[in-house]
């Protein structure tokens, strides 16, 4: 009998389970970080514009703050649940304390299918998530951003409802208690591009120490919002081929090479998705995952990657964009097959990265320019790298392991020097 698939959220937990195993972990720290400190979960009203109103149901989980306020994106998605945000709110623990920053992991969602609401309807359920939130977030509490099926509009809105809910005298202190805002509204210039060019600066370094040409390289990718298309346009540059990509509607193909800028064009102007885009014929879900490519990034949701299509897989290394996209299946036979995968706690974190950065400008009325952004985004990020083939070697593990390791033993010294009150 077929045993059941495991949740994103028991794959989380078994990840991290295994890293504290293998670099014995203490006991005490173990049990604190193994379930998040809050599960906040707000039902709101909106009203439809077809009349009428809807009750809404938004997720805030926060895992753990030790190293400093909670950070992490807001997902709005069909298929959000409150397990799914739990997955990834540890997640952002991991990816904050690797990547060096003074932060902990949070995440929230809601429940929706934003293509299908009109823009009017947007703006009411985010005002009413954050209202909802209320001081759950903060400046320095807990400091929301863009994720699956949010954007800079997204937080621009978060942070007016939020700035006009506080005292007169401080609303523009309050400006960092988002990230990921358009520039207008006090975002930071790269930010937008950020995970996309993280990604990228690993692919790099991962093709110097491999040896691997981007300039004779293909590669195929699964989404094409923030993450994908901005990594693309940044492979682009590289000269690297985009051959493949398959978003929620469609999977298109062109050997030949796929206009990464045509694509940018025309995804937003057809329903976000990259169906009927010409020169490239349409293949089947199948076809996609077993197309002949140096490279594969997954950058739309968790789970994609499993024990079926990675037998097909035909690519040197997966450079994990989205959060969770292979399973342990998956991973297992990939593995064996001699694929290498960048992982997600590493390779997605250049949004947070900047995301830091943005918040570091707001609070000191600062405003960087994007080869500043860029330089010290590629600093750090290659810092987390260097940090995870470490981790490998000493504990002579994967590199997932390794970056979970890695991002472990900061919080561990934090809980050592600090001690648990009282
Ligand atoms: P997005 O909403 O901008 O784009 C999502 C893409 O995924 C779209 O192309 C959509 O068509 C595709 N998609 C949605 N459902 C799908 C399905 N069932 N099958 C195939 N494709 C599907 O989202 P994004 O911000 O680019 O996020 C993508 C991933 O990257 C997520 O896992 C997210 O958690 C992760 N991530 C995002 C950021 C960020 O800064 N935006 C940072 C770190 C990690």
């Amino acid at each position: 009998m077929a045993t059941a698939r495991k949740s994103f959220y028991q794959v989380t937990q078994d990840r991290y389970q295994q890293a504290a195993e293998t670099m014995k972990l203490q006991p005490d720290v173990r049990v604190i970080l193994s379930e998040p400190k809050n599960v906040i979960q707000v039902n709101f009203p909106v009203k439809m514009d077809a009349g009428g109103t809807r009750l809404f149901s938004g997720y805030r989980v926060q895992h753990n703050n030790v190293l400093g306020p909670y950070k992490g994106g807001i997902r709005y998605h069909p298929e959000v649940s409150l397990d799914e945000i739990k997955a990834l709110a540890a997640l952002m623990t991991w990816k904050c304390s690797l990547a060096g920053l003074p932060y902990g992991g949070a995440k929230g969602g809601v429940q929706i299918d934003p293509t299908k609401q009109s823009i009017d309807e947007l703006q009411r359920i985010t005002r009413r998530f954050t209202h909802a939130l209320g001081t759950n977030i903060g400046v320095d509490y807990d400091i929301p951003a863009p994720d699956m099926g949010t954007n800079a509009q997204t937080m621009n809105w978060i942070m007016d409802t939020y700035m006009n809910s506080v005292g007169y005298a401080t609303r523009n202190a309050q400006r960092g208690v988002v990230t990921g805002k358009s520039i207008a509204s006090g975002g930071s210039e790269g930010r937008e591009k950020a995970t996309g060019q993280g990604v990228v600066f690993l692919i790099e370094e991962w093709a110097r120490d491999r040896k691997v040409d981007l300039s004779k390289a293909t590669y195929m990718l699964q989404g094409f919002g923030n993450v994908g298309m901005n990594t693309a346009l940044l492979m682009g540059r590289l000269g690297a081929r985009l051959v493949a990509v398959s978003d929620h509607k469609a999977s298109i193909f062109n050997g030949d090479g796929l206009s990464v800028e045509a694509l940018a064009k025309w995804v937003p102007s057809h329903g976000g998705t990259v169906q009927g885009f010409t020169p490239a014929k349409e293949i089947s879900s199948a076809e996609f995952w077993s197309t002949a490519a140096d490279l594969c990034v997954p950058a739309a949701l968790e789970n994609q990657i499993d024990e079926t299509n990675a037998k097909t897989m035909n690519v040197k290394l997966i450079a994990e964009g989205a959060n969770g996209p292979v399973t342990p299946e998956g991973c297992e036979i990939l593995q064996s097959r001699g694929v290498e995968i960048l992982p997600d706690v590493m390779t997605n974190s250049g949004g947070v990265i900047v995301s830091y950065f943005e918040w570091v400008q707001n609070k000191n009325s600062e405003r960087w320019d994007l080869d500043e952004v860029d330089a010290k985004l590629k600093k750090r990020i290659l810092r987390s790298y260097d940090m995870m083939k470490s981790a490998a070697e000493r504990y002579k593990t994967d590199w997932r392991t390794a970056c979970y390791i890695a991002a472990l033993e900061r919080i561990q010294a934090a809980y050592n020097e600090r001690g648990i009150w009282p």
